[in-house]
């Protein structure tokens, strides 16, 4: 292979490489930034706060049934006496009959309270499983995308290396001098190798003059363009 075609092979790969390079890097950011994680992070927050109302619920539950079964204790005590026929002041009686009643008031209220509290405990227990529900279809959404992501991103990685000693083979095989002019040009103007596209050179539109055209036509010769200094390329369509 003559050194002009070593150069435009290079200079290909070279762009290969650098989309490959652009492809990856716009996966991982891709991978940080998704859009799952932060859903599933609101969804999480979710599930934890009914979770604890739930358990907070049910403690409160509890506690209301032992003071349920207090009241219904002191009530019992209460009629006992107040029907055993022990006591026949009339003063304590009124004032126990309308302790009965009060206490009475009291189971009713709490019984009451009990029933919403448990009521709101179910609907929150309809509510978590929903939660948890998404949240799992979310997770396994996320967790599908990251391994597809980590895929594509090791088959780039891959490509990478592949591209990188195709690269390094070809620039073994060049002069030196046109290595570095190669690594000069490409600092400086991006593109080293301009293609002749109607006559004129692709980097810098100017018009190629004829005798170099003729010169580009039948020789494998590094040719400079004269306007931009890149190095032309000339393929027969
Ligand atoms: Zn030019």
């Amino acid at each position: 292979m003559s050194q002009l075609k070593l150069l435009w092979s290079m200079q290909q790969h070279d762009r290969r490489l650098a989309q490959l390079i652009q492809k990856l890097k716009e996966i991982e950011n891709e991978k940080k930034m998704d859009d799952l994680i932060v859903k599933l992070r609101q969804v999480e927050y979710d599930v934890t706060n009914k979770k604890t109302r739930k358990e907070v619920n049910e403690l409160k539950i509890q506690r209301s049934n032992s003071k349920l079964e207090q009241i219904l204790f002191k009530l019992n005590d209460i009629e006992g006496k107040l029907y055993d026929g022990s006591i026949s002041d009339l003063k304590q009686l009124t004032y126990m009959n309308k302790e009965a009643q009060d206490t009475k008031k009291e189971f009713i209220k709490l019984e009451k309270e009990i029933l919403i509290l448990m009521e709101e405990t179910e609907k929150l227990g309809q509510e978590l499983m929903e939660v948890v529900d998404i949240y799992n279809k979310l997770k396994e959404e996320k967790d599908n995308n990251m391994k597809e992501c980590e895929s594509v991103s090791s088959q780039i990685k891959l490509e990478i290396k592949k591209e990188k000693i195709i690269i390094s083979k070809i620039s073994s095989r060049l002069s030196e001098d046109l290595r570095k002019k190669y690594t000069t040009l490409k600092a400086s103007k991006g593109k080293v190798l301009a293609q002749v596209y109607d006559g004129k050179c692709n980097g810098c539109h100017m018009t190629i003059p004829l005798f170099i055209m003729s010169k580009l036509k039948n020789k494998d010769e590094i040719t400079y363009c004269d306007n931009c200094g890149r190095i032309l390329y000339y393929k027969e369509s």
